[in-house]
């Protein structure tokens, strides 16, 4: 099926929301968010790995500011990076109030975890008159006692619940600058309680399947858990939780996004299984490509495909494609053959022609802005 009759995803309306200059929700693009694993107290390690994360294009990076040291920490973090920042922060409101004071762009805290009423208040106030908004994460592994009893067990329904608990102590402060999670390991269960949730409130979603696993099954799950609601028109940003290095976790958000034509970054790689058939080594020749045009993100789909059988016909497809032959492989471009490569440069010829291209579309790209 080709990219024009694929079916069009029409988005849920929600209202939209800003993290930092970051639009969420109401038709904005789908924001990919991850979170550093290192110490916050670490500031050198965190910076390090912000810069990481904004290399690979995250939009929006969370990082977890548990203690009053950690706060101090979350200052000098904020005055080195500039991809906006939201503060992870359980029950502690001082915290929340001092972040806010540093220049933090989102403030992720459940109201009801807070505690008393004047200290909800407090934090709600401050995000309104510094224009945060909050994000309101569930999971399913921490629900409140007296929801964990009613239901026996985590239940979609049991997740909603609790996520429209704290919906309704912001509603009730008349605070509607907020986007709200429901996450959960079990695919079935996070995509049923987002479902559910998805009719309740008129807030963006943050979706996630969470503590999904490493890097391939979690990046599997999280695939075909996001991959349903995104199909869905279900989600206004997403995170792919992996016990991985964070920057994976952008990567695999992106391959989602661009798997379902949602949102393209850099190349979309189509590449053939191989066989005996094959004329170059295409493995090699994709991991080699992945690997040296990172950098790239102008979006474009390049096939790299083994031998004639499938080769031209995804190569006429693609923007850039090689179709491999004996010795040299068919080059094609905008759906054209235009040429041919030697199968021993393949990767050096490769590169430089995906790089002459993105530089061409990039300036297209620009050239159209302008006017
Ligand atoms: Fe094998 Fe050719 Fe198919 Fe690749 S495209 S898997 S080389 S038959």
């Amino acid at each position: 099926m080709s990219s024009n009759q694929q079916p069009k995803i029409v988005r849920r309306q929600s209202t939209r929301i800003y993290v930092g200059h970051i639009p969420i929700g109401d038709g904005a693009p789908i924001a990919v968010q991850s979170m550093t694993n290192t110490r916050t107290t670490d500031v050198e390690k965190t910076v390090n790995q912000i810069k990481a994360l904004e290399r690979v294009g995250v939009d929006l990076v969370r990082v977890s500011v548990p203690t009053m040291d950690a706060a101090q920490a979350f200052k000098l973090i904020k005055q080195q990076v500039s991809v906006p920042l939201i503060a992870d922060i359980h029950f502690d409101y001082r915290i929340a109030l001092k972040v806010a004071e540093y220049g933090v762009d989102c403030l992720r805290i459940n109201p009801g975890n807070i505690g008393k009423a004047d200290r909800i208040r407090a934090v709600v106030d401050c995000a309104r008159d510094r224009n945060i908004p909050i994000r309101i994460g569930v999971n399913a592994g921490s629900l409140e006692k007296d929801i964990q009893e009613k239901y026996g067990e985590p239940t979609p329904q049991a997740i909603v619940e609790s996520a429209l608990r704290h919906v309704d102590i912001l509603d009730k402060l008349n605070f509607d600058q907020f986007k709200v999670s429901v996450k959960a390991s079990d695919v079935f269960t996070a995509v049923e309680a987002y479902r559910l949730l998805a009719k309740q409130i008129k807030q963006p979603l943050h979706l996630g399947i969470t503590e999904a696993g490493g890097a391939r099954s979690g990046a599997v799950k999280s695939a075909i858990g996001l991959g349903m609601l995104l199909a869905e028109g279900i989600g206004d940003t997403l995170r792919v939780s992996l016990a991985a290095d964070p920057t994976e976790e952008v990567k695999v958000g992106f391959d989602i996004l661009q798997s379902l034509r949602i949102r393209a970054r850099g190349i979309n790689f189509i590449a053939c299984p191989t066989c005996s058939r094959q004329e170059f080594d295409v493995i090699s020749t994709v991991n080699a490509l992945e690997q040296r045009l990172e950098d790239i993100i102008t979006p474009m789909d390049v096939s790299i495909i083994g031998c004639v059988v499938n080769g031209p016909g995804e190569a006429l497809a693609s923007t850039l494609g090689v179709a491999g032959g004996s010795q040299k492989s068919g080059f094609y471009e905008d759906g054209e053959r235009v040429g041919r490569i030697d199968n021993d440069k393949m990767i050096q010829e490769l590169e430089a022609k995906i790089r002459a291209k993105a530089q061409l579309l990039a300036n297209r790209i620009t050239a159209k802005e302008i006017v």
